[in-house]
Formats: structure tokens, sequence, C-alpha cells
């Protein structure tokens, strides 16, 4: 398990990697959406980025994701803002003060949290959405063996791939892409992309 500090630096080394694909995000939202994914998701991370560093009162692991959504929800505004802030502030409203992560906690915050999304957005799986990285990494979760933090992360990344890889044969039910209909076959999801981009991160950080 690992400590709040080091929790702290693993969800900074998510927020560079989202940073760093900026460009990257706004490309991908660019082909079927309208093309602001990136510079959201950017902006949102840097503040949440500022307001972890700036705090060395975190106290809990429960702080840090609360920390990071309230930063991204607010920073971000509009349906990603609430979707994006709460993927950090969902799977921590319910939960105990911890001072401590491990696969057992994780899986349950990232369970939780993709509830949360879906009660909110109304989105569900094969919509073309976050959900459809956000859930296949959930269940790799619950699935595997709780032991290892890297290694449950590394399986958490590799079913969020592999849930963006299935956006690209997916019409969307919700944004611009809608509209595309079958159009946007053949593209995949910018915000199923950022979710990928989070978790491979925090598993490099792992490592
Ligand atoms: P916007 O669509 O307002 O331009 P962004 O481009 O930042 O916002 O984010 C778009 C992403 O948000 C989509 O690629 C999708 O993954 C996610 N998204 C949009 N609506 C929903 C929803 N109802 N539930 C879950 N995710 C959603
Ligand atoms: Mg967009
Ligand atoms: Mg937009």
């Amino acid at each position: 398990s690992i400590n709040v500090e080091t929790c702290k630096q693993m969800i900074i080394a998510a927020c560079d990697a989202i940073i760093d694909s900026k460009e990257y995000l706004t490309e991908v939202d660019s082909k079927i959406g309208d093309g602001d994914h990136g510079i959201g998701m950017s902006g949102g991370m840097e503040k949440a980025k500022a307001a972890l560093l700036a705090k060395d009162d975190l106290a809990t692991i429960n702080d840090v994701f609360k920390t990071t959504g309230m930063q991204m929800l607010n920073s971000m505004g509009g349906a990603s803002g609430v979707i994006f802030g709460s993927m950090f502030l969902g799977g921590i409203k319910d939960l105990e003060p911890a001072t401590e992560l491990d696969g057992e906690l994780f899986s349950k915050i990232i369970s939780a949290s993709v509830k949360t999304i879906k009660l909110r957005g109304k989105a569900e799986i094969g919509d073309k959405t976050m959900v459809d990285a956000l859930e296949p990494a959930a269940a790799a979760l619950e699935k595997a063996d709780k032991d290892d933090l890297t290694l449950l992360m590394g399986d958490a990344a590799m079913a969020a791939a592999g849930g963006v890889e299935a956006t690209k044969d997916m019409v969307a039910k919700f944004g611009r892409a809608k509209s595309l209909m079958e159009r946007a076959i053949g593209f995949q999801d910018a915000g199923a992309t950022s979710v990928m981009i989070i978790f491979e991160a925090m598993h490099r950080y792992l490592q």
C-alpha cells in the first residue's frame, strides 16, 4: 500500500501526463467532437496539481482525491468538469477517512467513481464516452488480486486502453459526436482516452 504523500505524487504524475497530452487530446476531440477536450482537461489538471502542491496538510487519501476533483469541477466547467470532477470526487464521497491506499481501497474508490458518473451523466457502456474506459478499469480492479497495487494499476490501465479501442466501433449517445451518427465510427472517444492516460501514468509512477 502507499501513504498519503505517495498517493499525492501518483495523482500529480497523472496530472502531468494529461498536461503533456494537451495537444493529443485536442486532436482526438477534433475528429468527432469540438476539439476542446485537451484544453479543458489540461487546464483542470494544472489547477489540481497546483492545489496538491500548495497543500502540505493533506491528512488522508480522501483529501488527495477531494482536492483533485474539486479543482477539476470548479475550473473546467460544463459537462466534462462534472464528469471528470466526479471521477475523483465520486469515489471518496462515502468513504471513511483513510491514510493508506491499497488495492482493496483503490478498487472500491474506482467502482464508486463509475457509479457516480453513470448516475450523473446517464451514460452506459457502449455510448462512446469515458465510461467505456472507466468501467472496464473498475471491473479489472474488482477481479484482480488485491495484494499488489502496482500490478493492479497495470491491469486497470490495460482494461482502460482496451476500452478506448472499443470506442472506435461505437456510435455516440452524447455531445457533438452524436450528430455524426455512423460517421463517428473509426474514431476513439476523447474522454475515454483521458481515462487511459490517467491510469497509465499512475501505473508508470508506481513501477
Ligand atoms: P465537451 O463535450 O463539453 O466539449 P470535453 O470535450 O471536455 O467536453 O469532454 C468530452 C468527453 O466527455 C467525451 O469524449 C466523453 O468521454 C465525456 N462525456 C460527455 N458526456 C458524458 C456523459 N454523459 N457521461 C460520461 N462521459 C461523458
Ligand atoms: Mg469537447
Ligand atoms: Mg466543448
